[in-house]
Protein backbone atom coordinates (compact mmCIF):
# COMPACT_ATOMS: atom_id res chain seq x y z
CA UNK A 1 0.00 0.00 0.00
CA UNK A 2 1.17 3.34 -0.92
CA UNK A 3 1.69 5.43 2.42
CA UNK A 4 2.04 9.19 1.65
CA UNK A 5 4.17 11.44 4.46
CA UNK A 6 3.74 14.86 5.01
CA UNK A 7 5.77 17.63 5.41
CA UNK A 8 5.62 19.08 9.06
CA UNK A 9 5.20 22.76 8.58
CA UNK A 10 4.00 22.94 5.01
CA UNK A 11 1.38 19.93 5.51
CA UNK A 12 1.93 19.26 1.53
CA UNK A 13 3.16 15.85 0.23
CA UNK A 14 6.75 15.70 1.03
CA UNK A 15 8.49 14.93 -2.39
CA UNK A 16 12.23 14.12 -3.15
CA UNK A 17 13.78 13.27 -6.52
CA UNK A 18 14.13 9.80 -5.09
CA UNK A 19 10.52 9.22 -3.64
CA UNK A 20 7.82 11.71 -5.47
CA UNK A 21 4.69 9.22 -4.23
CA UNK A 22 5.81 9.54 -0.96
CA UNK A 23 6.20 5.85 -0.54
CA UNK A 24 7.27 4.10 2.76
CA UNK A 25 9.91 2.43 1.30
CA UNK A 26 10.84 0.79 4.79
CA UNK A 27 7.12 -1.29 4.27
CA UNK A 28 8.17 -3.49 1.16
CA UNK A 29 5.18 -4.06 -0.90
CA UNK A 30 3.84 -8.04 -0.34
CA UNK A 31 7.21 -10.32 -2.69
CA UNK A 32 5.99 -12.77 -5.23
CA UNK A 33 9.26 -14.94 -4.64
CA UNK A 34 10.56 -15.79 -1.45
CA UNK A 35 14.46 -16.38 -2.92
CA UNK A 36 17.12 -14.93 -2.21
CA UNK A 37 18.67 -11.60 -4.75
CA UNK A 38 21.83 -11.45 -6.08
CA UNK A 39 22.40 -8.10 -7.42
CA UNK A 40 24.68 -8.02 -9.99
CA UNK A 41 25.72 -4.80 -11.19
CA UNK A 42 26.25 -1.68 -8.06
CA UNK A 43 28.82 0.43 -7.49
CA UNK A 44 30.18 0.31 -3.66
CA UNK A 45 32.40 3.00 -3.18
CA UNK A 46 33.41 2.65 1.12
CA UNK A 47 33.01 0.74 4.17
CA UNK A 48 30.66 4.28 5.39
CA UNK A 49 28.73 4.40 2.26
CA UNK A 50 28.08 0.86 2.56
CA UNK A 51 26.78 1.19 6.07
CA UNK A 52 23.71 3.05 4.85
CA UNK A 53 23.35 1.04 1.63
CA UNK A 54 23.29 -2.47 2.46
CA UNK A 55 20.53 -2.06 5.24
CA UNK A 56 18.09 -0.71 2.24
CA UNK A 57 19.66 -3.73 0.19
CA UNK A 58 19.00 -6.48 2.68
CA UNK A 59 15.02 -4.82 3.44
CA UNK A 60 15.10 -5.77 0.08
CA UNK A 61 16.43 -9.27 0.41
CA UNK A 62 19.29 -8.57 -1.60
CA UNK A 63 21.99 -11.26 -0.07
CA UNK A 64 24.65 -10.80 -2.85
CA UNK A 65 26.25 -7.59 -4.11
CA UNK A 66 28.20 -7.80 -7.30
CA UNK A 67 30.38 -4.05 -6.92
CA UNK A 68 32.64 -2.85 -9.29
CA UNK A 69 34.75 -0.51 -6.23
CA UNK A 70 38.24 1.16 -6.73
CA UNK A 71 41.32 -1.21 -5.78
CA UNK A 72 42.04 1.11 -2.39
CA UNK A 73 38.34 -0.13 -1.48
CA UNK A 74 38.29 -3.69 -2.00
CA UNK A 75 40.56 -4.55 1.64
CA UNK A 76 38.44 -3.11 3.73
CA UNK A 77 35.30 -3.60 2.13
CA UNK A 78 36.00 -7.51 1.92
CA UNK A 79 37.24 -7.46 5.40
CA UNK A 80 34.43 -5.70 6.79
CA UNK A 81 30.95 -7.50 4.73
CA UNK A 82 33.25 -10.79 3.21
CA UNK A 83 31.75 -12.97 0.80
CA UNK A 84 28.44 -10.62 0.38
CA UNK A 85 30.80 -8.31 -1.46
CA UNK A 86 31.61 -9.89 -4.87
CA UNK A 87 34.16 -6.94 -6.92
CA UNK A 88 33.77 -6.89 -10.71
CA UNK A 89 37.22 -5.53 -11.80
CA UNK A 90 37.77 -2.04 -12.82
CA UNK A 91 40.96 0.21 -14.00
CA UNK A 92 41.94 3.36 -12.16
CA UNK A 93 39.70 5.53 -13.77
CA UNK A 94 40.81 8.63 -12.28
CA UNK A 95 44.22 7.78 -14.01
CA UNK A 96 42.30 7.07 -17.40
CA UNK A 97 44.37 7.93 -20.94
CA UNK A 98 44.94 6.14 -23.69
CA UNK A 99 48.61 5.06 -23.25
CA UNK A 100 50.56 2.23 -23.18
CA UNK A 101 51.62 2.85 -19.17
CA UNK A 102 47.65 3.31 -18.30
CA UNK A 103 47.21 -0.24 -20.45
CA UNK A 104 49.96 -2.02 -18.79
CA UNK A 105 48.94 -0.80 -15.32
CA UNK A 106 45.18 -2.00 -16.50
CA UNK A 107 46.64 -5.51 -16.85
CA UNK A 108 48.34 -4.96 -13.51
CA UNK A 109 44.65 -3.74 -12.03
CA UNK A 110 43.09 -7.17 -13.53
CA UNK A 111 45.95 -9.50 -12.17
CA UNK A 112 45.33 -8.05 -8.67
CA UNK A 113 41.53 -8.19 -8.95
CA UNK A 114 41.49 -12.05 -9.70
CA UNK A 115 43.67 -12.71 -6.87
CA UNK A 116 40.68 -10.95 -5.15
CA UNK A 117 38.21 -13.60 -5.92
CA UNK A 118 37.07 -11.43 -9.31
CA UNK A 119 35.34 -13.44 -11.99
CA UNK A 120 34.10 -11.01 -14.03
CA UNK A 121 35.85 -7.66 -15.44
CA UNK A 122 34.00 -4.51 -16.49
CA UNK A 123 34.50 -2.73 -20.09
CA UNK A 124 32.93 0.46 -20.13
CA UNK A 125 32.61 1.60 -23.53
CA UNK A 126 30.09 3.94 -23.16
CA UNK A 127 29.18 6.80 -26.24
CA UNK A 128 31.98 8.94 -24.43
CA UNK A 129 34.61 6.58 -25.07
CA UNK A 130 34.21 6.50 -28.48
CA UNK A 131 33.55 10.50 -29.15
CA UNK A 132 36.46 11.50 -27.31
CA UNK A 133 38.86 8.55 -27.48
CA UNK A 134 37.68 7.29 -30.80
CA UNK A 135 37.37 3.94 -28.95
CA UNK A 136 35.33 1.01 -29.33
CA UNK A 137 35.65 -2.77 -27.96
CA UNK A 138 37.21 -3.43 -31.60
CA UNK A 139 40.20 -0.78 -31.40
CA UNK A 140 43.43 -1.93 -31.37
CA UNK A 141 44.64 -0.04 -28.09
CA UNK A 142 41.85 -2.47 -26.33
CA UNK A 143 43.07 -6.26 -27.23
CA UNK A 144 46.06 -6.45 -25.17
CA UNK A 145 43.95 -5.93 -22.29
CA UNK A 146 40.77 -8.27 -23.92
CA UNK A 147 43.35 -10.83 -24.05
CA UNK A 148 45.41 -10.38 -20.48
CA UNK A 149 41.79 -10.77 -19.48
CA UNK A 150 41.06 -14.07 -21.19
CA UNK A 151 43.83 -15.28 -20.12
CA UNK A 152 43.49 -14.66 -16.37
CA UNK A 153 39.91 -16.93 -17.05
CA UNK A 154 37.90 -13.45 -16.64
CA UNK A 155 33.95 -13.01 -17.83
CA UNK A 156 33.01 -9.73 -18.50
CA UNK A 157 30.52 -6.65 -18.19
CA UNK A 158 30.55 -4.36 -20.74
CA UNK A 159 28.46 -0.63 -20.99
CA UNK A 160 28.13 0.17 -24.45
CA UNK A 161 25.41 2.99 -25.24
CA UNK A 162 23.35 5.05 -23.82
CA UNK A 163 19.50 5.88 -23.55
CA UNK A 164 18.36 6.35 -27.57
CA UNK A 165 17.27 10.05 -26.39
CA UNK A 166 20.69 10.91 -25.91
CA UNK A 167 21.72 10.65 -29.38
CA UNK A 168 18.68 13.00 -30.91
CA UNK A 169 19.35 16.19 -31.79
CA UNK A 170 20.50 18.61 -29.64
CA UNK A 171 20.96 15.88 -26.92
CA UNK A 172 24.16 15.12 -25.31
CA UNK A 173 25.18 12.76 -28.04
CA UNK A 174 23.67 14.58 -30.82
CA UNK A 175 26.50 14.95 -32.52
CA UNK A 176 26.67 11.72 -34.98
CA UNK A 177 30.15 12.56 -36.62
CA UNK A 178 31.71 12.48 -33.08
CA UNK A 179 29.35 9.50 -31.46
CA UNK A 180 27.81 7.39 -33.67
CA UNK A 181 24.27 7.13 -33.95
CA UNK A 182 22.51 5.27 -31.32
CA UNK A 183 22.58 2.16 -33.27
CA UNK A 184 26.29 2.31 -34.18
CA UNK A 185 26.91 1.75 -30.92
CA UNK A 186 25.85 -2.07 -30.59
CA UNK A 187 27.90 -3.28 -33.73
CA UNK A 188 30.98 -3.75 -31.75
CA UNK A 189 29.03 -6.50 -29.80
CA UNK A 190 29.11 -8.76 -32.72
CA UNK A 191 33.28 -8.64 -32.50
CA UNK A 192 33.33 -8.94 -29.45
CA UNK A 193 30.92 -11.89 -28.60
CA UNK A 194 33.02 -13.70 -30.61
CA UNK A 195 36.19 -12.80 -30.00
CA UNK A 196 35.70 -13.58 -25.81
CA UNK A 197 33.36 -16.69 -26.29
CA UNK A 198 32.81 -18.89 -24.91
CA UNK A 199 33.19 -17.31 -22.16
CA UNK A 200 30.14 -15.03 -20.63
CA UNK A 201 29.51 -11.58 -20.96
CA UNK A 202 27.30 -9.39 -19.19
CA UNK A 203 25.63 -6.58 -21.47
CA UNK A 204 24.54 -3.49 -18.62
CA UNK A 205 21.59 -2.14 -18.65
CA UNK A 206 19.68 -4.39 -20.74
CA UNK A 207 22.92 -4.14 -23.32
CA UNK A 208 22.13 -0.69 -23.18
CA UNK A 209 19.37 -1.17 -25.71
CA UNK A 210 15.80 -1.46 -24.02
CA UNK A 211 14.21 0.83 -26.53
CA UNK A 212 14.41 -1.93 -29.36
CA UNK A 213 14.21 -5.70 -27.94
CA UNK A 214 14.37 -6.98 -31.07
CA UNK A 215 17.82 -5.79 -31.72
CA UNK A 216 19.00 -7.07 -28.67
CA UNK A 217 16.99 -10.50 -29.43
CA UNK A 218 19.66 -10.96 -32.62
CA UNK A 219 21.99 -10.19 -30.63
CA UNK A 220 21.18 -12.98 -27.57
CA UNK A 221 20.51 -15.11 -30.90
CA UNK A 222 23.65 -14.82 -32.31
CA UNK A 223 25.87 -15.25 -28.90
CA UNK A 224 25.41 -18.18 -26.36
CA UNK A 225 27.66 -16.30 -24.51
CA UNK A 226 25.14 -13.06 -24.44
CA UNK A 227 23.95 -12.40 -21.08
CA UNK A 228 22.17 -9.16 -19.48
CA UNK A 229 21.76 -7.18 -16.69
CA UNK A 230 18.58 -5.12 -16.14
CA UNK A 231 20.29 -2.55 -13.86
CA UNK A 232 19.81 1.54 -14.75
CA UNK A 233 16.43 1.54 -12.82
CA UNK A 234 14.99 5.25 -14.69
CA UNK A 235 16.08 3.86 -17.89
CA UNK A 236 14.96 0.67 -17.56
CA UNK A 237 11.75 1.53 -15.44
CA UNK A 238 10.95 4.17 -18.63
CA UNK A 239 11.97 1.38 -21.53
CA UNK A 240 9.70 -1.24 -19.70
CA UNK A 241 6.57 1.00 -19.13
CA UNK A 242 6.51 1.91 -22.73
CA UNK A 243 6.18 -1.38 -23.69
CA UNK A 244 4.99 -3.98 -21.45
CA UNK A 245 3.70 -6.57 -23.10
CA UNK A 246 6.76 -6.79 -25.49
CA UNK A 247 8.93 -6.37 -22.48
CA UNK A 248 7.62 -9.78 -20.60
CA UNK A 249 7.64 -11.25 -23.37
CA UNK A 250 11.13 -10.86 -24.11
CA UNK A 251 12.37 -11.31 -20.38
CA UNK A 252 10.35 -14.77 -20.11
CA UNK A 253 11.98 -16.07 -23.63
CA UNK A 254 15.28 -15.04 -22.53
CA UNK A 255 14.96 -15.87 -18.44
CA UNK A 256 17.99 -17.94 -18.99
CA UNK A 257 20.48 -14.99 -20.24
CA UNK A 258 19.04 -12.01 -17.88
CA UNK A 259 20.64 -10.84 -14.54
CA UNK A 260 18.88 -8.48 -11.52
CA UNK A 261 20.79 -5.52 -11.03
CA UNK A 262 19.91 -2.14 -9.86
CA UNK A 263 23.25 0.16 -10.82
CA UNK A 264 22.89 1.38 -7.30
CA UNK A 265 26.47 3.85 -6.86
CA UNK A 266 27.18 4.81 -3.38
CA UNK A 267 27.55 8.01 -2.07
CA UNK A 268 27.94 10.07 1.34
CA UNK A 269 25.09 12.29 0.33
CA UNK A 270 22.42 9.12 -0.38
CA UNK A 271 20.14 8.18 2.38
CA UNK A 272 18.07 4.64 2.78
CA UNK A 273 15.19 5.90 0.56
CA UNK A 274 17.35 6.91 -2.38
CA UNK A 275 18.89 3.03 -2.34
CA UNK A 276 15.83 1.65 -1.15
CA UNK A 277 13.75 3.58 -4.01
CA UNK A 278 15.58 1.37 -6.51
CA UNK A 279 14.69 -1.99 -5.29
CA UNK A 280 11.07 -0.87 -4.81
CA UNK A 281 10.51 -0.23 -8.76
CA UNK A 282 12.15 -3.12 -9.12
CA UNK A 283 10.36 -5.43 -7.00
CA UNK A 284 6.77 -3.26 -8.82
CA UNK A 285 8.19 -3.83 -12.15
CA UNK A 286 9.36 -7.31 -12.19
CA UNK A 287 6.87 -9.03 -9.85
CA UNK A 288 3.25 -7.71 -9.93
CA UNK A 289 1.03 -6.10 -12.04
CA UNK A 290 1.42 -2.21 -10.73
CA UNK A 291 0.14 0.39 -13.37
CA UNK A 292 1.05 3.94 -12.33
CA UNK A 293 3.57 6.31 -11.86
CA UNK A 294 7.14 5.91 -10.90
CA UNK A 295 8.29 7.22 -7.67
CA UNK A 296 11.75 8.50 -8.88
CA UNK A 297 11.98 11.47 -10.79
CA UNK A 298 13.19 11.19 -14.46
CA UNK A 299 14.15 14.07 -16.28
CA UNK A 300 14.45 11.45 -19.52
CA UNK A 301 10.73 10.21 -18.84
CA UNK A 302 7.03 11.39 -20.04
CA UNK A 303 5.72 13.74 -17.05
CA UNK A 304 4.46 11.57 -14.73
CA UNK A 305 7.45 9.15 -15.28
CA UNK A 306 5.04 5.68 -15.36
CA UNK A 307 5.67 2.45 -13.83
CA UNK A 308 4.22 -0.58 -15.91
CA UNK A 309 4.42 -4.20 -13.36
CA UNK A 310 5.38 -7.29 -15.80
CA UNK A 311 3.88 -9.77 -12.97
CA UNK A 312 6.68 -11.91 -13.98
CA UNK A 313 6.32 -16.30 -13.15
CA UNK A 314 7.67 -16.83 -9.92
CA UNK A 315 9.90 -19.09 -11.92
CA UNK A 316 11.06 -16.82 -14.13
CA UNK A 317 11.92 -14.34 -11.12
CA UNK A 318 14.05 -17.34 -9.71
CA UNK A 319 16.37 -17.10 -12.60
CA UNK A 320 16.81 -13.30 -12.68
CA UNK A 321 17.45 -13.29 -9.17
CA UNK A 322 19.97 -15.87 -8.25
CA UNK A 323 20.20 -18.80 -10.53
CA UNK A 324 21.74 -17.23 -13.95
CA UNK A 325 24.21 -15.70 -11.47
CA UNK A 326 24.97 -19.18 -9.75
CA UNK A 327 24.98 -20.89 -12.66
CA UNK A 328 27.38 -18.74 -14.14
CA UNK A 329 29.63 -18.99 -10.70
CA UNK A 330 29.14 -14.73 -10.35
CA UNK A 331 28.62 -15.36 -6.64
CA UNK A 332 31.07 -17.46 -4.36
CA UNK A 333 33.53 -17.81 -2.18
CA UNK A 334 36.12 -14.92 -3.11
CA UNK A 335 38.56 -17.46 -2.20
CA UNK A 336 38.68 -21.78 -2.89
CA UNK A 337 40.09 -23.38 0.61
CA UNK A 338 43.57 -23.16 -1.15
CA UNK A 339 43.29 -19.36 -1.92
CA UNK A 340 43.28 -19.88 -5.50
CA UNK A 341 40.46 -19.09 -7.99
CA UNK A 342 39.56 -21.37 -10.59
CA UNK A 343 39.03 -19.74 -14.27
CA UNK A 344 35.37 -18.91 -14.70
CA UNK A 345 33.60 -21.11 -17.31
CA UNK A 346 30.42 -21.23 -18.59
CA UNK A 347 28.20 -23.69 -17.99
ZN1 LIG B 1 27.11 0.84 -13.36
Amino acid sequence: MVRRTRDGQTGKPDRSPTNRLGIDYRDVPRRKVACHIVDAHCHVHSVAEAEVFLPAAETYGITDVLTMTPMPEVSALREEYGNRLNFIAIPNWRAWEVTPTFRSQWVRDLERFRELGAVLCKFWMAPPMRGQHGLTLEHEFLQPVIDAALDLGFGFMTHISDPAAWFEPGGRYGDARKFGTWRDQFTQMDYFLDKVAPQPVIGAHMGGCVEDLALLQGLLDRHANYHLDCSATKWIVRGVASQPDVAREFVIRNQDRILFGSDLVTARQHDFDHYASRYWAHLQMWETPFRGESPIEDPDAESPPKLAGLDLPADVLEMLYHANAERLALVRPPFDGDGSVGPLRPT
